[in-house]
């Protein structure tokens, strides 16, 4: 078990002072923290290493995962791609279907002082707010600047509800009628996902795998689904594989909540059964020792997606020292500086140059991992994204219009 000490020799005595300071204002405050799923997906990620540690701070964190059917999990997902702006179609009898369970796991459930619901699924408990009282904040982890007008239309009236939404990037934001905080997400670099592994370790796990670690390696870490683009990180491969020898990872697995996984995972199994050098792994739950080996172990690390919420993996293979080629999309942006940090790319055929241009300069690309890990070390660890939630939840016991973090280098607040 990790304690919030061992994050000292990393980030420094006065990051870890000014938690314990922040938090001491929030002792009696009880914290919950509600989503739609336990594990898969970059939130449960968060909240399984964040949860401990609020609560060794003192501040009463707890996390409850709401339950819900195949069709409740079908419209959610509708939610999720509409919000990322693709055209969805969706029923009066789906929208109320989804009414029906948020109301169901509300009447089953109690709530603490300060209730912080994640994404659409769980978004209509706000509905209890007034019989049930505490100060309730919505977090959205999708890039929502784009919506379609259904999904969006009926997720405001219920946004509305909240005392404050929550996003990750500021490009993420729209016009609210509530106050808005900016706050990025973040990786532990204590978790077993992203610590230091020995290098028996890492050789293990591509043997296990059949990988052959005496020729390049091109990794992309994903769950299946087509906003990653497994399809279009293939097709790049077969441009590189044209003039270079390269092997290409496509590991992942899926998440409780996302529906669509199984049927993306044949189709790539289908597409990379041609090649031997396309190895495909289905990670299960708790493959973290896994994932840390192959972002270590990879010449370069992909994330190629259409649309991101923040994406977490580049910030992981980042503070790995990893080279990173990975779409300007989401909050990628914030994680790459282009050839400075990583390299960001727009295309099938950008994302090939790239990787044959790193795999021909290995300085250069050193060079752009060790920056990319000194950025991640300064703004995207856990003890910064601690401190913004900190500063967040003491916010809403005050009385003033505005609150100011930009102290901290990615996070803001606003009146939207
Ligand atoms: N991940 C995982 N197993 C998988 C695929 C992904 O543990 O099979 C992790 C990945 O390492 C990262 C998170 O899930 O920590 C994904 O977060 P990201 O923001 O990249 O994407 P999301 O899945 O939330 O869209």
């Amino acid at each position: 078990m990790v304690h919030i000490d061992d994050y000292r020799p990393i980030v420094g005595d006065s990051v870890l002072d000014e938690l314990m300071m922040l938090s001491a204002h929030l002792r009696g405050r009880r914290v919950q923290h509600i989503n739609s799923t336990a594990v898969g997906g970059g939130v449960a990620e968060i909240l399984t290493r964040m949860v401990p540690l609020l609560n060794q701070l003192g501040v009463e964190t707890r996390w409850d995962v709401i339950r819900g059917d195949e069709r409740f999990f079908a419209t959610t997902k509708k939610f999720h791609n509409g919000l990322h702006g693709i055209p969805v179609d969706i029923s009066d009898a789906e929208f109320n279907a989804f009414l029906e369970v948020d109301r169901e796991n509300a009447a089953a459930m109690t709530f603490d002082d300060i209730v912080f619901v994640h994404d659409p699924q769980p978004i209509a408990l706000v509905e209890e707010r007034e019989l049930r009282g505490g100060r309730w904040l919505w977090r959205c982890h999708i890039d929502f600047s784009r919506p379609v007008k259904n999904v969006w239309t009926f997720l405001e009236k219920y946004i509305a509800r909240y005392d404050s939404a929550v996003f990750s990037a500021p490009a993420f934001a729209r016009s609210l009628s509530i106050p808005q905080a900016l706050i990025s997400p973040s990786i532990d670099p204590l978790s077993d996902k992203n610590r230091a592994l020995p290098e028996g370790t890492i050789d293990e796990v591509f043997r296990r795998f059949s990988i052959d670690r005496s020729r390049p390696v091109v990794t992309q870490i994903s769950r299946f689904d087509y906003l990653k683009d497994p399809l279009g990180v293939i097709k790049a491969y077969k441009l590189v594989k044209k003039h270079l020898d390269v092997q290409l990872v496509l590991a992942g697995g899926g998440a409780t909540d996302d529906p669509e996984g199984p049927a993306v995972m044949q189709t790539v199994r289908e597409e990379a059964e041609k090649d031997k050098d396309i190895i495909v792994l289905f990670l299960p739950p708790s493959s973290d020792i896994e994932i840390n080996a192959l972002q270590r172990g990879s010449t370069i690390v992909l994330q190629k997606s259409l649309r991101e919420g923040f994406g977490l993996t580049v910030a992981e293979a980042l503070w790995k020292g990893r080279p990173t080629i990975a779409s300007a999309v989401g909050g990628i942006p914030l994680q790459i500086a282009h050839k400075y940090s990583g390299i960001l790319t727009h295309s099938i055929e950008g994302t090939a140059f790239w990787i044959k241009q790193l795999l021909h300069e290995p300085a250069f690309a050193q060079r752009l991992g060790a920056n990319g890990h000194e950025h991640i070390k300064h703004n995207y660890l856990i003890t910064r994204h601690i401190r913004d939630y900190l500063l967040l939840f003491l916010s809403l016991f005050h009385d003033g219009d505005v609150v100011d973090l930009s102290a901290g280098a990615s996070s803001t607040v606003t009146r939207g």
